[in-house]
């Protein structure tokens, strides 16, 4: 996975994070790490492939792709972590589709995002 992802994540989304620290580390509430990070490949996979214009599309994708493998979510489908407000996959969606298609398009070129 090209480093240029994770540094836009950093740079886009956790500069702005409600649980990024001012001690400068994340304090993510979710119990199995950050949900933008552990399936950053299945949401750069998701974001390439589908580039429309409504959030709905990958939303969809997210369900069936990602949390149908996250160890958050129950059987039943339920998600208490989305419930609280604590996936910062699910609270910032349309910054990570936003902040991917920036890395696609930047070639690997490093430059600032906001
Ligand atoms: S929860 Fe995710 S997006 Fe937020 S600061 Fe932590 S790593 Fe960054
Ligand atoms: S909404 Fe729940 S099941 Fe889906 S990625 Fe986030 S924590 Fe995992």
């Amino acid at each position: 996975m090209s480093t240029n992802y994770e540094e836009t994540i950093r740079d886009y989304i956790c500069s702005r994070c409600m649980d990024f620290g001012e001690d400068g580390l994340c304090h993510s509430k979710d119990p199995e790490g950050c949900a933008i990070y552990r399936f950053l490949p299945q949401m750069i996979d998701i974001a390439t492939r589908i580039q429309d214009l409504k959030i709905m599309p990958y939303a969809e994708a997210v369900r069936e792709e990602i949390c149908s493998y996250c160890r958050n979510r129950h059987p039943d489908g339920k998600c208490s972590v989305r419930e609280s407000l604590s996936c910062a996959l699910d609270r910032y969606l349309p910054l990570v589709v936003e902040a991917l298609e920036y890395a696609r398009n930047s070639n690997g070129k490093r430059k600032g995002v906001i």
